[in-house]
């Protein structure tokens, strides 16, 4: 019995700290090991401070509890909570992953808040991915520093928990190779350094989410691919060690590192070539495969209005991670907006089509395009299409890690810049103290391209920060205050634009457009 015991506890305790406990003065040069993963449900920098004003409430509005700051954020920890069930389950990938029962069980509980709210035509509706479409996922992986005697007696191999594979990458067998590295992505060029038969390490300081350096990092890999490296690691430095996604079809075999792994990795590289130590080795394994035949689903509601057009107003439901920020505050705030319009004393002029929507992130099964498709009775006399998309997250100061002491700023975009929606925006942001950039754009990047084919206006307000698409993107990261402001935002701004001519919403192109067609003279 006490043998057994015993043995269990050696199998739980992770090599890197059984080896730093045991030899920390001499294994790996000396170097700290890695830590583990951060807490994929705390936030991985300081939220205890933070002070936001509270949401500017003008008169006559206090009466709106739905749409306050503390009853929004029950939902968003609701939200939260199917992708930690996920996590809780063992996937290696986790999140409300349009394709599997999280994504699921989230547009299940979208249509019972909107059933609930008392919307009317509820409905969970089902599509399925595009015939030639396939998803690429990965199912088990691993990514391990090889230790050597030469690196200090105790070295032993080391399972880097940040790294994660980018989609596209496949495997037909483990690989095992020297590693290389080749500086940061913001460098002028590749260094002349041979990295054929190598694994190349490179380096990514993003100032933003990982997303704003997609195209540097993933022209890179292919170029370092076309060189021969065997594989590409991709350290992300922000901070904590985290999972990030982002990045994809680099050409060969693409893994993105988290902060601490990253300096482990690159200060042993560097130790082992100042020590003439053989190289670090890594050892790469991947299960990947192309999914088809996968499902979808969007939720649908609406409240009637006085007439029968329609605004959408939409938020996508799916997310990877916990995705407070991507977007549980958009769907949270979604459901508040729909439980306001649903009450008598705010029955609004035009009909409201709510949809939480699935998809966002998984190929071939775009939410939207889908809603588009299959309700085109309800949809052809729509005039505005309005999209909730990361609208809460607190403001993290890029390079610091600390908060600002407001919400993170947000692109405002209207994609036919009609004056009237400007305006609108402007009046409501001001109204509310709802941060955007003062400069609004043409730019409806984020869910609504689906909605394209509506041939009618869209706009909505989002930001991309730091834990976009990462496993910091959690509930403490969201802004209370922030989730009411954008709730009464959203609010002020739909009931208005539900009363304005149509002509105001889509004014007539003098350029021909798909909108043109469309825009009631
Ligand atoms: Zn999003």
């Amino acid at each position: 019995m006490r043998t057994v015991r015993r043995k269990l506890i050696v199998v739980a305790v992770p090599a890197a700290l059984f080896t730093v406990s045991l030899h920390a003065a001499t294994s790996w040069f000396g170097l700290p090991a890695p830590q583990a993963l951060s807490d994929p449900h705390r936030a991985v920098i300081d939220v205890s401070r933070a002070a936001v004003a509270p949401a500017k409430v003008p008169a006559g509005e206090a009466g709106f509890a739905e749409l306050r700051g503390e009853r929004i954020q029950r939902d968003v920890a609701t939200i939260v909570d199917f992708s930690k069930q996920s996590f809780k389950e063992g996937n290696r990938v986790w999140g409300r992953v349009t394709g599997f029962p999280s994504a699921k069980a989230t547009i299940d509980w979208s249509a019972q808040q909107f059933k609930a709210a008392g919307l009317q035509r509820v409905e969970v509706q089902e599509y399925a991915a595009g015939a030639d479409t396939a998803m690429w996922w990965a199912t088990d992986w691993e990514a391990k520093v090889l230790a050597d005697a030469a690196y200090g007696a105790g070295s032993e191999d080391i399972v880097l928990k940040t790294a994660v594979p980018t989609s596209g990458s496949m495997m037909a067998a483990p690989v095992t190779a020297p590693l290389v590295f080749v500086g940061a992505i913001t460098d002028d060029k590749l260094p002349d350094v041979d990295v054929k038969g190598k694994i190349a390490v490179q380096h990514l300081k993003p100032s933003r989410g990982a997303f704003s350096e997609r195209t540097r990092t993933v022209d890179r890999a292919k170029a370092l691919t076309e060189r021969g490296a065997v594989a590409i690691l991709n350290v992300v430095e922000q901070t904590g060690n985290m999972h990030t996604r982002d990045f994809g079809n680099c050409g060969a075999p693409c893994f993105n590192i988290g902060t601490a792994d990253g300096a482990f990795l690159e200060s042993a590289i560097a130790r082992a070539a100042a020590a003439k130590a053989p190289p670090v080795r890594v050892q790469l394994k991947l299960s990947a495969q192309r999914l088809t035949g996968l499902k979808g689903h969007n939720a649908i509601g609406i409240v009637p209005g006085k007439s029968d057009e329609n605004i959408v107003v939409n938020a996508h439901a799916d997310g990877w991670y916990d995705a407070a920020g991507d977007n549980a505050d958009g769907l949270a705030v979604l459901v508040a907006l729909a439980r306001h319009f649903a009450l008598p004393a705010n029955k609004p002029d035009r009909t409201l089509v709510f949809v939480a929507s699935g998809g966002h992130h998984s190929t071939g099964l775009n939410g939207p395009a889908n809603v588009v498709k299959m309700n085109e009775a309800l949809l052809k006399n729509s005039v505005l299409v309005v999209n909730l998309e990361h609208i809460a997250q607190y403001e993290i100061v890029a390079g610091e890690w600390k908060l600002s002491g407001r919400e993170q700023p947000m692109n405002f975009g209207v994609d036919n810049s009609a004056p009237y929606l400007l305006d609108l925006g402007k009046r409501a942001m001001e109204r509310y103290g709802f941060n955007l950039n003062p400069t609004f754009t043409t730019s409806v990047a984020g869910d609504l391209g689906g909605y394209a084919p509506l041939g009618v206006a869209r706009l909505q307000a989002i930001h991309s920060g730091p834990m976009y698409h990462a496993s910091g993107d959690v509930l403490e990261t969201i802004s209370v205050p922030g989730l009411e402001r954008a709730a009464r935002f959203y609010a002020y701004l739909v009931s208005e634009a539900a009363k304005a001519p149509r002509t105001s919403i889509n004014p007539a192109k003098s350029s021909s457009g798909s909108a043109s067609a469309l825009a009631a003279p």
